[in-house]
C-alpha cells in the first residue's frame, strides 16, 4: 500500500502555511515564524549568548541524536540554542537538493522550553540575526583539526561540501572569520574553560560546524527525549491514517536492512568492531568495559528471526495487526506467514521517515534494530513513555533505566 502523507517541498527557510493575509508583510513574517515556532511571544536578545550548529552529520536517526546532545551542551554553557532544521537528503527524488525542515513541522519547540532556553533557527535568522548577528560579525568556531583542512589551514571548513555549503546558504549566511578550538572539548569537564575563554559578551553566538555532541547520544542525555514531544497537527494526521489502517493492539516493528545496512554490518560478522558500533549502546549497554557482545543478528536480523520474533510478540500481546516500518525489504511475506491470516500485516511503500517513526512509537509493543538510531528514537520515546520495546536478536533487553547503560 503506498503511504498517503504528502511529499514535502521546502524552499527557503519560510515555511508553507499560509500568510495571514491583509496584514502588513513585516507583521505577516512575525506571526508566520511564531506560528513556525509554535511559541508566539517576541524575541528579545539573550545576553548570555547563543549556540548555532549545522546537523550535518547523518539522516534523522542520527541528527536527533545530535540535538539531544547539543541541548545539553546548551543548557551547560547557559546559552540559548538555536534549533536547527532536520536536513533532508534528497539524492535520489527531484529536485536533488537538501530539504532544511523546520524542527516545529514535526514536534514542539515550546517542550524544549520545559528544559532550556531555544528558539527556532528560522526565528533566529529572521528576527534576530539582522540587528545581532549581521554580515561582517559572524565567527565560525571549529577544532584546529578542522581547520587544516581548509586552503589556509586556518579558517573553518564551514561550507565545504555538503551539507554544510546548502545548509548556511539556506540562511544566507557566509562566515567572516574563524576562531580555533584547541584543548577544550563539548564533554562537562570543560565548562570552565568555556567561560574562561569564550564569554558570551565577546563571542555572542558560537556558531560551529557540526553539533557540539557525540554520537551516539550520551548515557546522561538519552532522557532529555522527553522534551522531544510530537506536534499535534502532524500527530492528528497520521492517527487518522492509523485509525483506517491499524486495528489495536498491534506490533510495530523496525527493520533496517537495506544495502548500505548490510555492509555496516558486514564488520560485526568478521569481528572488525566491538560491542559499539552506532547505536548498539542501547542494546550491548553504555560502559565499553561490560559492555554484552554485539552479535550480527542484533545488526542484521535474518528473515526467519525476523518471522519467529514477530510471531513471539504477537502471540503475547494478542495483537490484531502488525506494522512494517523498513528502509528496505519488509519481509512482509514471511512475517504473514508467521502470524496467520487473522492477523492484518502492513508495510507502506516509500513511507514519510516521521510517519513511521510516529507509528512507531505508538505502537502496543515495539521491536526494533540495536545498531540503528532510527531505531533508538523510537525506543527513547517509549522509554520516557512507560512502553515496552526490545530488540531483534536479544532474548533480554537491558531495563531502560539502569545503570548498565
Ligand atoms: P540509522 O542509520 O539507522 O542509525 O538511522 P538514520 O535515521 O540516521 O538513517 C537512516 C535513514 O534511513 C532514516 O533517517 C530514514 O531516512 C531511512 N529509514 C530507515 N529506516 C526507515 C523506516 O523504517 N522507514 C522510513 N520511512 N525510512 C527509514
Amino acid at each position: 500500500m503506498a503511504g498517503t502523507m504528502a511529499s514535502l517541498e521546502w524552499g527557503p527557510w519560510i515555511e508553507r502555511r499560509p500568510l495571514p493575509f491583509s496584514l502588513p508583510l513585516s507583521l505577516s513574517l512575525f506571526l508566520l515564524l511564531a506560528v513556525v515556532d509554535g511559541t508566539s511571544d517576541s524575541l528579545s536578545w539573550d545576553e548570555s549568548g547563543y549556540i548555532l550548529y549545522c546537523p550535518c552529520m547523518g539522516r534523522f536517526g542520527n541528527q536527533a541524536d545530535h540535538f539531544l546532545g547539543a541541548l545539553a551542551f546548551a543548557k551547560m554553557l547557559n546559552r540559548t540554542l538555536v534549533v536547527p532544521p532536520w536536513v533532508v537528503y534528497r539524492h535520489h527524488t527531484p529536485p536533488y537538493t537538501n530539504a532544511h525542515v523546520p524542527y516545529s513541522e514535526y514536534f514542539r519547540l515550546d517542550r524544549v522550553l520545559d528544559f532550556h532556553r531555544a528558539v527556532s533557527m528560522e526565528r533566529f535568522m529572521g528576527e534576530l540575526a539582522p540587528r545581532h548577528w549581521p554580515p561582517g560579525r559572524r565567527v565560525a568556531y571549529c577544532f584546529t583539526a578542522a581547520a587544516q583542512r581548509s586552503v589556509d589551514r586556518s579558517s573553518c571548513p564551514m561550507k565545504d561540501g555538503n551539507p554544510f555549503g546548502p545548509f548556511w546558504d539556506h540562511f544566507g549566511v557566509d562566515f567572516d572569520r574563524s576562531e580555533l578550538l584547541s584543548g577544550i572539548a563539548f564533554s562537562s569537564n570543560y565548562k570552565s574553560q568555556w567561560f574562561e575563554r569564550y564569554p558570551a559578551s565577546s563571542h555572542p553566538v558560537l556558531a560551529l560546524p557540526g553539533a557540539p555532541a557525540q554520537f551516539p547520544v550520551m548515557r546522561e542525555h538519552v532522557d532529555l527525549q522527553r522534551y522531544v514531544e510530537w506536534d499535534r497537527r502532524f500527530a492528528e494526521t497520521v492517527e487518522r491514517e492509523m485509525e483506517q489502517l491499524l486495528p489495536r493492539p498491534y506490533l510495530a516493528i523496525h527493520l533496517r536492512v537495506g544495502e548500505d545496512w548490510r555492509k555496516a554490518c558486514e564488520m560485526v560478522r568478521d569481528g572488525s568492531v566491538g560491542p559499539h558500533l552506532m547505536a548498539s549502546p542501547q542494546c550491548v549497554g553504555y560502559d565499553r568495559g561490560r559492555a554484552r557482545p554485539l552479535t550480527l543478528p542484533m545488526c542484521l536480523p535474518s528473515p526467519a528471526l525476523i518471522a519467529s520474533t514477530v510471531a513471539t510478540w504477537a502471540r503475547a500481546i494478542s495483537a490484531r495487526a502488525v506494522y512494517i516500518a523498513t528502509d528496505s525489504e519488509p519481509h512482509t511475506r514471511e512475517v504473514q506467514a508467521a502470524v496467520g491470516t487473522q492477523v492484518r500485516v502492513i508495510h507502506r511503500e516509500a513511507t514519510l521517515p516521521q510517519t513511521d517513526l510516529y507509528i512507531l512509537s505508538q505502537s502496543d509493543h515495539f521491536i526494533g534494530n540495536c545498531v540503528s538510531s532510527f531505531t533508538a528514537f523510537v525506543k527513547r520515546h517509549r522509554d520516557v513513555h512507560s512502553l515496552p520495546s526490545s530488540f531483534f536478536g536479544l532474548d533480554t533487553p537491558l531495563p531502560s533505566h539502569t545503570d548498565e547503560l
